[in-house]
């Protein structure tokens, strides 16, 4: 597994922004304001309801089921994520954004990443 070495967009500091990355970022903001209006507009779950979703989605994954990635920002920050060792790249799916904690740009999509090994 470890061998893997996927990487985008390497080095993170020197990566430059693309036309494509602009309207990723404009999606993944439609769609975080929609599923936070949807959120806003939606009853409160029953303590039943929560239970069987719970359920549903198994225990929570154990320490060792993830790996590390460092990733550049749509803001141009550099974070430190962490993704189930299953996925092959950190920007997969519905995780291919970030809450950057160093400016609050929420989402703030992943341009480029790296993996990082070591240290768990
Ligand atoms: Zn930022």
């Amino acid at each position: 597994m470890e061998s893997r070495r996927v990487a985008q967009g390497v080095p993170l500091e020197e990566y430059q922004l693309t036309r494509a990355d602009h309207r990723r970022q404009e999606e993944a903001v439609a769609i975080m304001e929609w599923v936070r209006r949807q959120v806003a507009n939606a009853p409160r779950w029953s303590d039943e309801k929560f239970r069987a979703m719970q359920e549903l989605l198994g225990p929570p994954s154990r320490p060792s089921e993830f790996v590390r990635w460092r990733v550049r920002l749509y803001c141009g920050h550099m974070h430190e994520v962490r993704r189930s060792r299953s996925q092959e790249r950190p920007d997969g799916g519905i995780t291919d954004h970030e809450r950057c904690t160093e400016c609050g740009l929420d989402p703030s999509v992943i341009l480029a990443f790296e993996p990082l090994f070591g240290g768990g």
